[in-house]
This record gives structure tokens, C-alpha cells and sequence, in this order.
């Protein structure tokens, strides 16, 4: 048995899967901050009913891996030296990662720790798509393009690949909270809408996405630079357009919020299209990507030019493959398995004799 710790700066989710990477226990533990991460993943074993010496190994989500860890590894005192460097990169996941890591030591000492980054499977970038056009001391410090939700994307990969359905040129779409577009060249990361950060690149729930460096100088002006992350990171996207981050609820109230989410998707498809030459396929993954028929129908329809063509009751459907007849690009939804993808990780890591 495998045990997958995905730890936010204020949640942790646990997930218990076997040899055959079947789910077979889940438990979540939200607004940890008073009891902290230790003491959360105490409470969440105890209702798993999980001891942690009987497992095989935990396995954990680290959103950042910057340029030195590309590939899921066992965890070492140098790994999680790494992670902790990144901590200013990704100041809500990291720590708490780090966190929960260290509590499964101190708890079992001997046991097996494996990490899987969402940065990793984006480390195939070309150095054109990597790089700000910034002084390379900058670069050198770590101002860089990463790109994020390489988990999911790589367990999508993954998926279409095992069924014999991986095509050339694929846009993945991961529309969730946070969201961001993959261009897929032959299985491999060749650009992403997110940055040095998961800020950039397309309207989000609370984030605001690519936005002019001078306005970011301006907010951070007004509002001082904590303040200024606050407003670009929890206080813009869907939330500042609508006043929600649900579309459910935005598609009755707030049509231009919608409006603004949907032309971001189709505005930065088209740059993800061009990085790769072509579109072969598209897949939408994420709350919005797997259940939002209206703006998967919208963003597909917004493609068109690339001879994509949504057949509306497969849509309506949200099952299977969604793409009428006429249309010369594939369309389909893959429902995101990123915890299940992050313990088969750690299974190949101890196979490949990493363990
Ligand atoms: P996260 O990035 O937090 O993992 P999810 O992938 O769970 O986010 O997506 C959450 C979002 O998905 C919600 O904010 C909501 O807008 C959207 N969503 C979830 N279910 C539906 C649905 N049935 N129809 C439309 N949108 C949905």
C-alpha cells in the first residue's frame, strides 16, 4: 500500500492505494491552521485507519520542483533541501509539503518517502519558452518560466498513451480553480500558460492571470508588495469578475465573467497551437473541463478555425470522446487522477531500484 499526501498551505488530502494503484481509503483534513500539518495527518491516518509502518512508502504532491528536481525520487535529506530552497517559489505548497514530509519521518523513521513535482513535466520546454527576456543574473536567481499541473498533464500522457490514443500535436486544458493550457509534442511538455509561478496565463478563480509587469509595479505601489500578491493571487480572476470563483454560479450571474474566462482559454490555445505546429487533440481536464458543458462548448467553438467541432450531445454527455464527425481535431475529457498518478510514480521509483 501507498500512501499520497497532497498538502495546501491550509488542507491536506491523503489517499490510499494499493499495488494496482486501486484507491481503496480517503480522508481530507481542511482549515488546519491552528492544529497544523503534523497533527492533521495524525487525525487523517487514525480515520483511514492506517498505520504507517505497514505501508510501502508515502508518496507526496510538491508543486515546485525549480530546475533541479525534474523527475519523481525517492526523498533524501538533499531532496528535501531542494524542496525547502523552493519554498520561496511556492510559499502556500511547498512548506506544508515539507511539513507533512517531516512528520512521516519523525512518526516512522525508516519508512520510504517519495515526491512527484507538478513542475517536472514541463522541464522538456525549449529554452525560447523557458526564459523571460530579463538580465540572465535574474535568470540565474531563478526568474523563470517553471509551468505547474505537470501531474496532471503527465498523468493524462499517461492514459491516452496506455490506451494506444496518444495523438502528435495535443492541447491539454486543465480548467479547475487554478488552470492552465499544455502543448503537447509527441507526449512531451513544449509550452505552458503558466510562468514562474501558477499566476499566469489564463483567467482563474482568484487569480488574475498574465498581467502587464508595470501594473503588478503599480499595484505592489499602492498596496505594498504583500498586499499587491493578495490582490493578484486571491482577490482577481472569477472573483474580482463576478464576485464567485464557481461557474456554476457564474453562468447565472455574472455572463462576463464567463465571457472573460472563455476568451483567455481560446486567446492563449492559439499560442499553445503555434508552439507545437498544429492541433491534433484536445482533452479537458479540472472542475470546468470535466463538467462545464457550456464553456467546453464555447472554447471548442472558439477554435473552429482549427477545424475542431464539438458534437453537442456528446458534450451535453460529458462522456467519452466529444467531437462530431466533421471535425479533424479530437476531443475528449480525462477526468484528473493526479493522486493516483503520483503513487504509481513512487511504484516505478522503487522498481527502477531508486527505492
Ligand atoms: P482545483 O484547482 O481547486 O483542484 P477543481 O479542478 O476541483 O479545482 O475545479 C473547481 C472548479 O470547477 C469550481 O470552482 C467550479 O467552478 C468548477 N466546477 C465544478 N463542478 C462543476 C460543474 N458541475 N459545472 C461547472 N463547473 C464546475
Amino acid at each position: 500500500m501507498i500512501l499520497v499526501a497532497n498538502a495546501g498551505s491550509s488542507s491536506l488530502k491523503l489517499g490510499l492505494f494499493d499495488a494496482d494503484l486501486r484507491e481503496v481509503a480517503r480522508a481530507q483534513a481542511a482549515e488546519i491552521e491552528g492544529v497544523g500539518h503534523a497533527a492533521a495527518l495524525q487525525s487523517c491516518l487514525a480515520e483511514m485507519g492506517v498505520e504507517l509502518g505497514a505501508l510501502q512508502g508515502v508518496a507526496h504532491r510538491v508543486v515546485h520542483g525549480g530546475a533541479g528536481l525534474t523527475a519523481p525520487c525517492r526523498i533524501t535529506d538533499e531532496v528535501k533541501g531542494e524542496i525547502a530552497a523552493m519554498g520561496a517559489l511556492a510559499p502556500l505548497h511547498n512548506p506544508p509539503a515539507l511539513a507533512v514530509i517531516e512528520a512521516v519521518t519523525a512518526a516512522a523513521p525508516g519508512l520510504g518517502q517519495y515526491a512527484s513535482f507538478d513542475t517536472a513535466f514541463h522541464a522538456t520546454n525549449p529554452a525560447v519558452a523557458v526564459r523571460y527576456a530579463i538580465p540572465q543574473a535574474a535568470h540565474d536567481a531563478g526568474i523563470r518560466r517553471y509551468g505547474f499541473h505537470g501531474i496532471s498533464y503527465a498523468s493524462m500522457v499517461a492514459g491516452l498513451r496506455a490506451q494506444g490514443e496518444l495523438p502528435k500535436r495535443l492541447l491539454a486544458l486543465h480548467l479547475g480553480n487554478g488552470a492552465s493550457l499544455c502543448a503537447i509534442l509527441d507526449g512531451a511538455s513544449v509550452a505552458t500558460t503558466m510562468g514562474y509561478s501558477p499566476l499566469d496565463g489564463l483567467t482563474m478563480g482568484s487569480r488574475a492571470g498574465a498581467i502587464d509587469g508595470n501594473a503588478v509595479l503599480a499595484l505592489a505601489e499602492k498596496h505594498g508588495i504583500a498586499g499587491a500578491g493578495d490582490v493578484l493571487n486571491r482577490k482577481s480572476g472569477l472573483v474580482a469578475l463576478g464576485g464567485d470563483n464557481d461557474m456554476r454560479v457564474l453562468h447565472r450571474t455574472a455572463p462576463f465573467a464567463v465571457d472573460h474566462f472563455c476568451y483567455w482559454v481560446v486567446r492563449h490555445a492559439g499560442s499553445m497551437v503555434a508552439a507545437m505546429g498544429g492541433l491534433d487533440a484536445m482533452v479537458f481536464t479540472g472542475g470546468i473541463g470535466e463538467n462545464d458543458v457550456v464553456c467546453r462548448g464555447r472554447i471548442v467553438a472558439g477554435l473552429g478555425y482549427l477545424g475542431a467541432v464539438i458534437d453537442a450531445q456528446a458534450n451535453a454527455q460529458g462522456k467519452g470522446l466529444l467531437h462530431a464527425a466533421s471535425s479533424s481535431v479530437a476531443i475528449r475529457i480525462v477526468k484528473a487522477a493526479e493522486e493516483r498518478h503520483i503513487a504509481a510514480e513512487a511504484l516505478h521509483v522503487m522498481t527502477a531500484g531508486g527505492a
